[in-house]
């Protein structure tokens, strides 16, 4: 699924309820895990922006 990064600063997880929190990543459809480099970012899917791994955004777009 495409998705593209929004204005929003780069979250890394570090607590067990943060990862609780953010589930699982709207971008590749596997959980976060601790350590975890995610972005809030905007995609195929409806609703409002969601966190994603930061290696699921496509950099080769951005401006
Ligand atoms: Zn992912």
């Amino acid at each position: 699924m495409k998705a593209h990064s929004i204005q929003t600063p780069v979250k890394n997880i570090t607590d067990r309820e943060a990862l609780m929190r953010l589930k699982r990543c709207a971008a590749c459809g596997n959980p976060f895990n601790l350590g975890d480099t995610v972005v809030l970012a905007c995609g195929g899917w409806e609703g409002p922006p969601k966190w994603i791994h930061e290696e699921n955004v496509p950099h080769s777009h951005q401006h």
